[in-house]
This record gives structure tokens, sequence and C-alpha cells, in this order.
């Protein structure tokens, strides 16, 4: 197998949450890859393992069985190589945005001229140089997260591990944010793996969905968005008719995920 180009690889990944009172089967042999330069989405219902998954592949925590590689080398702990973007954008609110946005370089030891020039590059990029000086609370919710995608690209990571991080915002300021980011990681070359229940969201911005399923997570299928889809800048891969069908296809299996669970709970569903 040629992996010169494989950013990650999961192989038989299995995670058991231990804890005083119980051991829980997270995530079940999970077989993955990430070519560089893809946007994959994992998908499923809430449970099924996909904050696991990131925090595995960030190396947060360590699996119980398996392998996770980056860029082909065993993950045992947090990279500078990836980086990890939430829901909640956990800037300091004591700092201004343009200090917030060198924190990862201060942490990482990072911090000279070349990379603040870069910062200040990014922050133009997301129209929020204007802004540097002001401090979080004076900005809006998809600003916060513009500053946060900053942050996180300014250490340059190879890998951008996206989990949620459009679903506190409102819709407007989410599909707007969608055509940034993916705007963004393509003309930074950047690889990312996107957790999200958008199934939308999912097929706008990807060029491959993984749907996950619960009780354990697993991998249930893969979905490759067509080619015409993929060439497309978010917004306006939701207007070209290729979307609905594949919307269809994926609710489809959200719908058949539903029904087994309602057999399985003695339930026949709705
Ligand atoms: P998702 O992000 O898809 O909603 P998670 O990865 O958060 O799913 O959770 C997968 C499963 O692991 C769930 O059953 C959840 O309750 C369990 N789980 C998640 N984090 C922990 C933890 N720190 N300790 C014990 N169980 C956990
Ligand atoms: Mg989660």
């Amino acid at each position: 197998m040629i992996t010169l180009d494989v950013v990650v690889e999961i192989c038989d990944l299995t995670h058991i949450y231990v804890t005083e009172q119980r051991a829980s089967l997270a995530v079940k042999e999970i077989n993955l890859t990430v070519r560089s330069g893809e946007f994959v989405s994992l998908i499923g219902p809430s449970g099924c393992g996909k904050t696991t998954l990131l925090s595995l592949i960030a190396g947060l925590i360590h699996p119980t069985v398996g392998k996770v590689k980056v860029n082909g080398s065993l993950v045992t702990g947090p990279s500078v190589k990836v980086g990890y973007m939430l829901q909640q954008d956990y800037l300091f609110p004591w700092r201004t945005i343009w200090e917030n946005a060198l924190v990862g370089l201060e942490i990482s030891g990072q911090l000279n001229q070349a990379s603040k020039n870069y910062v200040e590059h990014l922050l133009n990029e997301m129209g929020l140089l204007k802004f540097k000086d002001f401090m979080p609370s004076q900005l809006s919710g998809g600003m916060r997260q513009r500053v946060a995608l900053v942050r996180t690209m300014a250490t340059e990571p190879d890998l951008l591990l996206l989990d949620e991080p459009f679903s506190a915002l409102d819709y407007q300021t989410k599909l707007q944010l969608e055509d940034l980011m993916v705007e963004t990681l393509l003309t930074h070359h950047k690889t990312a793996l996107l957790v999200t229940h958008d199934i939308a969201e999912a097929i706008a911005m990807s060029d491959r969905i993984v749907i996950l399923e619960p009780n354990p997570g697993t991998v249930r299928c893969e979905v490759e968005t067509p080619e015409e889809l993929r060439n497309l800048l978010p917004l306006e891969a939701r207007e070209h008719p290729a979307f609905t069908p594949l919307f269809k296809s994926v609710w489809e299996q959200f719908e058949a995920m539903e029904k087994q669970k309602g057999v399985a709970s003695g339930h026949g569903g709705v």
C-alpha cells in the first residue's frame, strides 16, 4: 500500500472508557484513512464515538486496542502538527484577539517574527485584523470562532480536527463560516477531519463522509462526495442538483439506524 500521502491512518482502533463504576466500549474496530489535502466528515448520532475518535487522533487519550498514525508516526501524545478546534472557542477573556491568536505559538515555543507575520496574515484573510486589539467579549460568536480558527492554524498544523465548530452559531453565520473554512483550508493545503451531526454541512464541506453508528461506535459506511460537489464552495454545493440526492441517501442511513435502535429496544420505531 502506498502510504506517502496518507495523513491519518487508523487501524483496528477500539477504545474502552474505564471508570470506577464501569467500563464502556465507546468505539470498536475502527479503520480509517485520511489522505493529504482531503476534507473528511465524521457523522453519526450522539454518543457514537465521534469526539472519542478525534481525541484518540489528537493523542489526548490512548487507545485500548489498535493504533493511530499521523504522517506515518504513531500518535503517543499531543503534537503541534495536529490542531484541534471545538464548538466552544475557549478564547481567554482577559487577552486581546491578537494575544489570543498567539497562544498556541507561545505554548509550543514557536513565537517569532515570522510566525507573528503569519498570524497577521491569517487575521487579515479572515477579516479580523482591524479587531486585533479588541477583547473577545466585544466580538460576535462567528468572529470569535474565526479567531479560534486563526489560533488553530497559527502553529501550521498539517491536520485540523474540527469538533462541531459551527454548532453554537446561528444559521447564517454558520453558512458563512463553512465557506471561509473551506477556502482557508484549500489555500493553505490543509487536511481536515470534521465532526458534525449536520448532514447538509457534511455534504457541503467534505470530499468524503464517514457515517458512524452507535453502541458501540463503528463505521457504518463511507460515502464519496461526487466530483461536481467537491469542487464547489459549501454555499454553492448546497444549491447544486447533486446535493439533494446525496442528502437523501445519507438520511436513509440515519433512518435505518433509528429503525435498528427501535428494534433493539423493542419498539417498532416511528
Ligand atoms: P459523540 O461525540 O459521537 O457524541 P463520544 O465520543 O463523546 O460520542 O462518546 C462515545 C461514548 O463514550 C458514549 O457512550 C459516551 O457516553 C462515552 N464516553 C465519552 N467520554 C467518556 C468518558 N470520559 N468517560 C466515560 N465514558 C465516556
Ligand atoms: Mg461529541
